[in-house]
This record gives structure tokens, sequence and C-alpha cells, in this order.
């Protein structure tokens, strides 16, 4: 198995994950109260786009978050093993989500 290729992915998603964290921070900005410019139907618009961005800015701290435990599992020799069963996991698997920590096996159950 070649872990320097996840490493490389995760290293990568990591990085894309910190700049997008960086642009949206607006978004997630508490909603402003402009009773003179916007109405209740706007108003509603962006209490539900800020639910939006909070919601995926919350995937992205999870998904951060996962790539960190990939991350520190390559270098404790752990990484491609399965968490559960300690069976490898399939390098399909891995590829299509290198933080995944179980086989589809144990995933499935
Ligand atoms: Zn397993």
């Amino acid at each position: 198995m070649n872990i320097n290729k996840y490493k490389k992915l995760l290293l990568e998603r990591l990085k894309v994950l910190a700049e997008v964290d960086g642009y949206a921070q607006n978004a997630c900005q508490p909603v402003e109260l402009d009773q003179t410019r916007v109405g209740r139907l706007s108003r509603m618009d962006a209490l539900q786009s800020q639910a939006m961005a909070q919601e995926t800015a919350r995937r992205r701290d999870n998904e951060s978050a996962r790539i960190q435990v990939a991350l520190k599992r390559i270098e404790e020799g752990e990484y491609g093993y399965c968490l559960s069963c300690g069976e490898l996991i399939a390098s399909n698997r891995l590829a299509l989500d290198p933080t995944a920590t179980v086989c589809i096996t144990c995933a499935s159950v």
C-alpha cells in the first residue's frame, strides 16, 4: 500500500478545507437586523443561509478532525488497518475516502 499517496491526499484536502474555512468566515457572522432595508422574508432567507453556512462549517470541522486522525494513524503505522477487526482496509475504499477507519465489512454492520 502506498501510504505516501494517501498522506498527500489527506494533506491536500486539509489545506483546501482550511482555505474554504477562511472564505466562509463571513457567512457565519450573526445575521444583521437592518429593519429599514430587509423585510421579514429576506430576514428568513438570511437566517436560513446562515444555518446552512454553519452546517457546512460543522461538516468541514468534522472532516478535518477525521483527517487529523488519519494522519496520526499514518505516523503510528496504523493507517489502512480496520479499527474494528484489524484487517487491511481495501485500497479502493481508501481511495474513495482516505479517512476511512474501518473496513467495508465492519462499516456495513
Ligand atoms: Zn473490519
